[in-house]
Order: C-alpha cells, then sequence, then structure tokens
C-alpha cells in the first residue's frame, strides 16, 4: 500500500484539515509556503495522468472548500500537481500542494532553457 493510501487508511498519522467521503486534505510535512495542504482522493490514483474527469470534479470542490476553511481564497494561493520525472513527482498517489499564506514565487522552474524547446 502506497504513503497516501496509508495515511487515508489512518495508519500513519497526519494532520487533517478537511475529509469527506471521497478526498482527504492534510498539512505538508515539510511546508515550502506558510500554507502548505496537499489534498488526494482517497482511491488510489497513480498521477494525473490516470484521473478521471469525474473525481476532478470532486477534486476541484474539494480543493475550493480547504481554501475556504484555511481561509486563504481571497488572499491568493496555487494548486500544483506534479506528475511523473519531470514533474518531480515523489509520492506516486495523485495529491495537490495547495500553497498560501504568503506572496509565492514564480521565478525559476528548470535550469533548462525555457526558450530552448519549441
Ligand atoms: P511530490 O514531490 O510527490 O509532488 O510531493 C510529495 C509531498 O509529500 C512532499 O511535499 C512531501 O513533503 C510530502 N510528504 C512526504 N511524506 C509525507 C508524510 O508522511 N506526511 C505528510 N504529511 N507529507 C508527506
Ligand atoms: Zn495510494
Amino acid at each position: 500500500m502506497c504513503l497516501f493510501c496509508k495515511i487515508v487508511n489512518k495508519e500513519i498519522p497526519s494532520n487533517v484539515i478537511l475529509e469527506d467521503d471521497n478526498f482527504i486534505a492534510f498539512h505538508d510535512i515539510n511546508p515550502k509556503a506558510p500554507v502548505h495542504i496537499l489534498a488526494i482522493p482517497k482511491v488510489h490514483v497513480d498521477s494525473f495522468n490516470e484521473v478521471t474527469p469525474k473525481i476532478m470534479a470532486g477534486m476541484t470542490e474539494f480543493i475550493q472548500n480547504v481554501a475556504q476553511e484555511v481561509n486563504i481564497q481571497e488572499s491568493g494561493y496555487r494548486v500544483i500537481t506534479n506528475i511523473g520525472d519531470n514533474g518531480g513527482q515523489e509520492v506516486k498517489h495523485l495529491h495537490f500542494h495547495i500553497l498560501g499564506g504568503a506572496k509565492l514565487k514564480w521565478d525559476h522552474f528548470t535550469d533548462a532553457d525555457p526558450k530552448g524547446h519549441f
């Protein structure tokens, strides 16, 4: 069973912010911003590549509710899902990073030449 499935099953403790029948949100263990929450489907999905539109519909509303719960919907925040090796995905269970609580940077995604591909 994967790490986040164990968190879903409460075999590994986590700091839960919001939970319903299908989704759970908890604090990232290694936060990169004052607010850094992970929102995941309870069902195991490897990554965004495999997720269904139906799960995403529920996920969207759940993420909106998490933002409201921690009061960042007005100040702003960022939703990120890393996919595969180039995306930097370490945990192979679909998760959305919800980052906020301070002005976020947008300046250095890669050392490669951003104009080098097309
Ligand atoms: P990824 O790099 O796969 O997009 O993000 C995985 C995230 O999971 C990382 O930000 C990492 O800090 C977080 N993480 C890894 N293990 C645990 C854990 O056991 N508990 C919690 N709450 N977060 C974890
Ligand atoms: Zn899993």
